[in-house]
């Protein structure tokens, strides 16, 4: 059997591929999706093993640190590989008294990830990814975590690797950890693009379904006008979505009761007021796509 560490995984995007012969392989497409981008270059591959074998990369655990962490005896974790590889998303460990999830994944991977995440904070009960960007070696981490993996059965179509541990969902929202994590789907950037939703504290991990812009972080006291979320069918290449695919994903949170907004990258952390935060972003939003009179500027926070 081909050991999975030779496994084709894509320079541009870092998905992996169930393929270990380049020549055999052309394309990407999840990069050739019009959501995605292929470098001038033109498409390359690595593998997991050569990653590893470079020595050049690590990955970084950030604690996020806030009050509302601090007092429910939580942690937030973010995970990031240095330096940056592919897109160079995050994955944010989810630590509470009720169990642990790892909500999004990241391609790099070693042994000492895997150490760190099982020995300093007890491992985790599943890993949950918000859409098909973020899927990376998602079936590496699985095994070495021995945690089944949760991607929306929307996007199925798009995981290029199979294996026991994936778990296609169809519901609309699910919760992890006796309630106290909730998945729920947004949809937008892709049909299954979903946020997680951490009541006990306040906060809402985002991943692509909307980012937090530069902005919305830093936000004291900012002209009326001022977004701190944006709602795009492709990051990279910046095509909005439509105004009531924007209005979807505000009535699919717009119960929920959060202050904290996390994004997909390092840095991008909305503190306080999130929830009215999004929905003002809707609002200047759509309403710079010339729908003054549509539907989302009814809605109150
Ligand atoms: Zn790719
Ligand atoms: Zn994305």
């Amino acid at each position: 059997m081909t050991d999975p560490r030779g496994y084709l995984i894509c320079n541009t995007c870092g998905v992996q591929y169930a393929d270990t012969d380049p020549s055999k392989r052309t394309s990407c497409p999840v990069c050739d999706d019009p959501r995605q981008w292929v470098p001038v270059s033109g498409q390359s591959w690595t593998t997991l093993r050569q990653l590893q074998e470079s020595g050049r990369y690590r990955n970084e655990f950030t604690p996020l640190d806030n009050d509302r962490l601090a007092t429910k005896d939580c942690k937030l974790i973010s995970i990031h590989t240095q330096p940056n590889f592919a897109i160079s998303q995050r994955a944010l460990l989810c630590v509470s008294p009720k169990g642990n999830i790892l909500w999004d994944c990241i391609t790099y991977i070693d042994d000492e990830t895997i150490r760190r995440i099982k020995d300093e904070y007890g491992g985790v009960s599943a890993i949950v990814i918000s859409h098909p960007h973020y899927y990376s070696t998602c079936l590496h981490w699985a095994e070495a975590l021995q945690c089944p993996v949760y991607i929306a059965a929307e996007d199925e179509q798009w995981l290029m690797r199979r294996g026991e541990s994936i778990r296609f969902w169809n519901e609309s929202r699910l919760s992890f950890c006796d309630g106290e994590f909730v998945c729920i789907k947004a949809g937008g950037h892709f049909p299954g693009s979903s946020v997680m939703y951490w009541p006990r504290t306040s906060k809402l991990l985002v991943a692509d379904t909307m980012h937090v812009v530069p902005s919305g972080v830093y936000h004291e006291n900012r002209p009326q006008g001022t977004t701190s979320f944006t709602f795009m069918w492709s990051y990279p290449n910046m095509i909005p979505l439509p105004p009531d695919e924007i209005f979807n994903i505000w009535k699919a949170i717009k119960e929920l009761d959060f202050e904290d907004a996390h994004g997909g990258f390092p840095g991008r952390d909305a503190y306080g007021r999130s929830r009215a935060r999004v929905l003002e972003s809707a609002k200047i939003i759509i309403s710079a796509m010339g729908y003054k009179d549509h539907a989302v500027h009814a809605e109150v926070a």
